[in-house]
């Protein structure tokens, strides 16, 4: 439930009313608005049948949350959450870029990508250094070494970095050398990786599971907020169905969806949503249009000789022509672009 205070409640009135919840062994979250201040309660609300908070000066009104997610829920929060990774952004009033590589294969080639991609206009570098493999007989990733490649291009660059994890041996390992994690999708319901990307107090970008409705996905970031973690970014790259033309079915609905029920921002992965390079500038442009807050887009400098993705990589060409037509989408929207 949450507690919304009138206009003018003052600093003790707002002060009274979080003691009295936490008294009964609740936690609050106090979301600061512009007009009002809203206590979200988290925890058994049964604890305050006797509590009276109605009654309490200042207090408005109370209004359950019947989602079984409160922290990510925008009712707990009711303007979008802006988050700051290393020198980037994620908000309503910016387009975060992310490009990068599928997997980091030499030391050379990452920073072959991340010079090109950052001259192209990305702001954000990704890499795999682990990479959780449909076959186990794929390329699984340089791990350590692959993530220790990914700080030498930031020094190179100033580019922030993201990698994803898989274990929490990983998430040990990355927090020493990126900027932020990535929970990919075949692990959004790994609820003991969940906990401890929580716990590890990194940015985390979470992706959609392959079949994840979104309220199993708000309820896996609800997973990492519960650890005190607050700085996720939902990242839809595509679901399973029927069709076959497209590696996964771009799920585009869940973008306006997503942000009529939480706060945090949301990017579009276009390039594991299709598969094919050819479909991913109409899907940027797209995601744009229907309010995506960034892209995390895979490029290579020989997309035919990648270990991984190779097929719905981008060329340093390509994204760069990406960069130059998305120009104007992201102008129409207001926001600012750090590209070309
Ligand atoms: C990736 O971003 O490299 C990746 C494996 O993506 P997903 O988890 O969306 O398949
Ligand atoms: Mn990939």
């Amino acid at each position: 439930m949450i507690v919304v205070m009138k206009p003018q409640a003052s600093e003790e009135s707002i002060q009274a009313v979080t003691e009295a919840i936490k008294s009964y062994g609740l936690e609050t979250h106090v979301s600061q608005g512009r007009q009002i201040t809203i206590i979200g309660v988290v925890g058994d609300k049964t604890k305050l049948a006797n509590a009276n908070l109605e009654i309490f000066e200042n207090v408005q009104k109370i209004v359950p949350v019947t989602e079984s997610y409160k922290l990510s829920n925008i009712v707990f929060h009711p303007e979008p959450s802006s988050l700051s990774v290393g020198n980037v952004t994620f908000g309503p009033d910016s387009m975060v870029i992310i490009a990068g590589p599928c997997a980091v294969e030499t030391e050379e080639q990452l920073l072959r990508i991340a010079k090109a991609v950052k001259k192209s206009g990305a702001n954000m570098l990704r890499g795999g250094a682990y990479k959780p493999r449909t076959s186990p007989y794929s390329f699984q990733g340089l791990e350590e070494d692959g993530l220790r490649y990914m700080k030498t291009a930031k020094e190179e660059t100033g580019l922030s970095t993201i990698c994803e994890v898989i274990s929490p041996d990983a998430i040990n390992a990355a927090v020493k050398y990126v900027d932020m994690i990535q929970i990919g999708a075949r692990n959004m319901q790994n609820f003991f990786l969940l906990k401890e990307a929580g716990k590890s107090g990194l940015p985390v970008l979470l992706k959609r599971g392959l079949s994840a409705t979104l309220e199993e996905w708000l309820n896996a970031a609800e997973y990492i907020m519960a650890e005190g973690n607050e700085n996720i970014v939902l990242c839809e790259r595509g679901i399973r169905t029927f069709e076959t033309a497209t590696r996964n079915t771009l799920d585009l609905s869940a973008v306006p969806a997503l942000k009529s029920k939480t706060h945090l921002p949301v990017i579009v992965d276009p390039s594991h949503a299709t598969g094919v390079r050819n479909y991913v500038l109409p899907l940027a442009k797209a995601s744009i249009a229907c309010g995506a807050d960034g892209l995390m887009i895979e490029v290579h400098d020989n997309p035919a000789k990648a270990l991984s993705d190779g097929p719905q990589s981008l060329t340093f060409s390509q994204f760069d022509e990406l960069c130059r037509e998305l120009a104007p989408y992201v102008n129409l929207t207001g926001r600012s672009f750090h590209g070309v």
